[in-house]
């Protein structure tokens, strides 16, 4: 058996907000093969894909058995061919990042210090400045939760967004095909490095947090620094419970050690009900709140 199952277990090593949450049911598949044999097992559930759940907000404090989470952070082959870079669901980004480097790739510098797995940067199309993975990708192979089969989809233009992609929320990613162009080691080696000094000075790294909460918002053509319209709204700082809008960084919402998912969830709305009130701007958010 190609999985591990374990039963009414924490769910705080698999939330970057690390957040106290039991699972009544959560599965580790250990290769592709395990995951297919998950997902066919789990067929009456309402599944819940984990990669390293960087991007989530776990809503609740208890999730019954009518939900099967599924990380999948051991199912993580990652291959060249002659042509294209082959990578599990469950690859690391940074692990991808450094790879392509070893193989003298270009274009995934800007994913080595983004935490998270191909499964949920496809998902979220994951990025920073121009740089975004669906403009790595040549194909991706989908489970249909609905039909029960493995399906190949090769992404046209539009088919990746701002933060978002046209992947279904009933489509489960089994593996994708990335693009293998030739790069130069010390150029990639340097943004890298780059990347990884200016996030750490910026970003509030030594509380758990899940990246931007929000997306940037757009009124009327132009778009707004979320950071700067909570520091106009005296946000900055500001907690409910264990949940604290970073004083370091307010685009992010850090848990102080002992945060509960409704704190989260009342701090989030207050952010929301203060922009709204103060600059008609609705915030959109950028996590996934798993109800
Ligand atoms: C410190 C920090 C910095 C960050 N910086 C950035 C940044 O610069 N840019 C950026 O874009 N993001 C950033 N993020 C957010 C996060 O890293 C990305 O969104 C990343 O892609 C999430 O990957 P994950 O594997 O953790 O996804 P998860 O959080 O596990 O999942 C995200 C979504 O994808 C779904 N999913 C995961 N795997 C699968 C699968 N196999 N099949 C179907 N659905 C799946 C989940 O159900 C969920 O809906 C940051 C986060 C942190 C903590």
């Amino acid at each position: 058996m190609a999985y591990l199952t374990l039963k009414d277990t924490s769910l705080k090593k698999y939330n970057s907000l690390a957040l106290e949450v039991i699972a009544t049911r959560l599965y580790l598949p250990l290769d592709t093969q395990g995951l297919l044999d998950v997902l066919e097992l789990t067929k009456d559930k309402r599944r819940v894909l984990i990669g390293k759940g960087c991007n989530i907000l776990l809503s609740k404090e208890n999730y019954d058995d009518s939900t099967a989470f599924i990380v999948t952070i051991m199912d993580d082959e990652l291959i060249l061919n002659d042509t294209e870079l082959i990578a599990d669901a469950g690859v690391n980004l940074s692990r991808l990042a450094w790879f392509s480097l070893e193989q003298s790739l270009k274009g995934y510098a800007f994913l080595e210090d983004i935490p998270g797995t191909v499964g949920g940067a496809l998902i979220m199309n994951a990025g920073q400045y121009e740089f975004s993975f669906g403009q790595l990708v040549n194909w991706i192979e989908l489970y249909d939760t609905v039909s029960n089969q493995v399906k190949k989809i090769i992404p046209d233009k539009d088919y990746f967004g701002y933060r978002t992609s046209k992947i279904s929320s009933t489509d489960v990613v089994i593996r994708c095909g990335l693009k293998a162009e030739k790069g130069n080691d010390e150029e990639t080696l340097t943004a890298i490095l780059k990347y990884k000094k200016d996030r750490y000075l910026k970003q509030p790294r030594q509380y758990p947090n899940a990246g931007s909460v929000f997306k940037r918002p757009y009124k009327d053509g132009q778009s707004y620094y979320v950071w700067k319209l909570f520091d106009e709204v005296g946000l900055r700082g500001y907690s409910i419970g264990g949940a604290e809008v970073s004083d370091k960084h307010p685009g992010f919402i850090v848990n102080l050690g002992h945060a509960l998912p409704q704190d989260m969830i009342d701090l989030v709305k207050e952010c929301q009900d203060r922009v709204k009130k103060h600059f008609d701007i609705d915030l959109e958010l950028e996590w996934k709140v798993i109800d």
